[in-house]
């Protein structure tokens, strides 16, 4: 007669065991960046973006050196395209540069 009890026992503590584990509480993620590391004087964080919804234009400059970048921006566009975009372009002055040196 004592199985079907200790099988009760063990439902039991299954059961609040269960109800004890919480999902530990997730950091949120960080804001979306709006502050990048420079292409130009590599200092991390002095690259700022700014988003002109009226203007449609998206500007990226460094506090450091003082390297602006700017484009034509959409609705969708974040900080971190403008950044990228800025990115994308230095390469594509470094290559012609390489272009023009071979
Ligand atoms: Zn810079």
């Amino acid at each position: 007669m004592g199985r079907p009890l200790r099988e009760l026992k063990v439902l039991c503590r299954m059961g609040r065991r269960k109800s004890r584990v919480k999902p530990a509480p997730r950091k949120r993620m960080a804001k979306l960046d709006t502050v990048f590391r420079c292409p130009f004087c590599n200092h991390e964080s002095s690259v700022e973006c700014r988003i002109d919804k009226k203007n449609k234009i998206g500007e990226a400059s460094c506090r450091i050196c003082e390297e602006k970048f700017s484009m034509i921006i959409n609705a969708l566009t974040e900080p971190i395209d403008i950044y990228s975009e800025w990115i994308d372009e230095c390469e594509r002055v470094n290559k012609n540069a390489e272009d023009d040196d071979a």
